[in-house]
């Protein structure tokens, strides 16, 4: 491990147990565990959820369910990276009950271990897998039915805004979509940088 690497990995691993005694809101009631990240954390590739559900709760680690299962699938076919190689994270670390969309304070409350995520990996691309982690990151009300199909930037970082994968389960139609999405993020990571 070089020492850029190694320093990374320390600063994310303190910054993971910080979130794991958080409560700066509600969501610390219940939760069994915080869902901090997965993957890489050099990886070119981050990719950005909304917040866990009831598997990841238990598993303490994102898109372990069934939109997880089927973000596996996308990134085999699509990516020329392995999950693995991917660094995964949600806009909120804790599930909200009954799996409701995160309150605008949970996400405000929780947006500063996003951008600290984000300055250590440095990622040279950002997914956003649906509508709330599109408008949190990009700070914008759009749905994301407008956004998907563009390339917008967090500070220098590409991103790019696709279906989310519960919606892809709901509407198979629409991985097209996604397939169409991965293509800009694998012709992103091609471009040397
Ligand atoms: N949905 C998300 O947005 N994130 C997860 O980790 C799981 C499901």
């Amino acid at each position: 491990m070089n020492q850029s690497l190694t320093d990374t990995a320390n600063l994310l691993a303190a910054l993971a147990d910080q979130a794991k005694t958080c409560m700066k809101c509600a969501l610390c009631k219940d939760r069994t565990n915080v869902v901090f990240s997965s993957g890489d954390s050099l990886s070119p590739l981050m990719f950005l959820g909304e917040a866990p559900g009831e598997d990841e709760d238990k598993a303490g680690s994102p898109f372990v369910g069934k939109s997880g299962q089927l973000l596996d699938k996308m990134i085999e076919k699509c990516l020329p990276l392995k999950r693995e190689q991917i660094y995964v994270a949600n806009v909120v670390k804790c599930r909200p009950p009954n799996n409701r969309v995160p309150q605008i304070e949970e996400i405000a409350q929780c947006f500063g271990y996003l951008q600290q995520q984000i300055m250590l990996v440095k990622p040279r691309v950002i997914v956003t897998l649906g509508k709330v982690a599109t408008q949190a990151l990009l700070n914008v009300e759009e749905k994301i039915g407008k956004m998907r199909g563009k390339v917008y930037h967090y500070q220098e970082i590409a991103v790019v805004p696709t279906w989310h994968p519960s919606y892809l389960l709901r509407r198979p139609i629409a991985r097209w979509d996604s397939v169409e999405d991965m293509k800009v993020v694998t012709n992103l990571l091609s471009v040397p940088g």
